[in-house]
């Protein structure tokens, strides 16, 4: 058997293992805060949230959220997958990957966390005032 065929499927899987084993020395234990029990729960129902908001505002054409970010004093568009697995990573690591290059999103189709959730809020409301 030999392991040197070229366009092997592993190459990505490698360039994954190195990604994260730079990105770990990078990252001493002064950098990496561990997430309290309390910020756990927040990402655990802001994806909950976000499954919501994603599944009664994507069909309206609404691609993502829309986050004025402290830290780079930017606001960034956000896809909804993107969201999704930023909190995921945020869970799992720690860290989150949220400060992507900008890739000129039209801003008409993404909303603010508070726009989604006051539409899933009257999404809710309207239903439950059906008698
Ligand atoms: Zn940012």
């Amino acid at each position: 058997m030999s392991s040197d065929l070229p366009g092997e499927p592993h190459a990505d899987d490698a360039d994954d293992a190195d990604h994260h084993a730079d990105f770990e020395d990078d990252h001493h234990e002064d950098d990496q805060v561990p997430l309290s029990p309390e910020e756990r729960e927040d990402i655990v129902v802001d994806l909950e949230d976000l499954e919501v908001y994603r599944t009664l505002l994507e069909p309206t054409g609404i691609k993502g959220i829309v986050i004025d970010c402290p830290d780079c004093e930017t606001i960034h568009h956000i896809g909804w997958a993107l969201m999704q697995s930023n909190l995921r990573q945020l869970l799992d690591e720690g860290i989150t990957g949220l400060h992507e290059p900008p890739y000129d999103p039209d801003p008409a189709e993404y909303v603010t966390w508070e726009y989604a959730r006051g539409y899933a809020d009257g999404v809710v409301a309207s239903e439950s005032a059906i008698d």
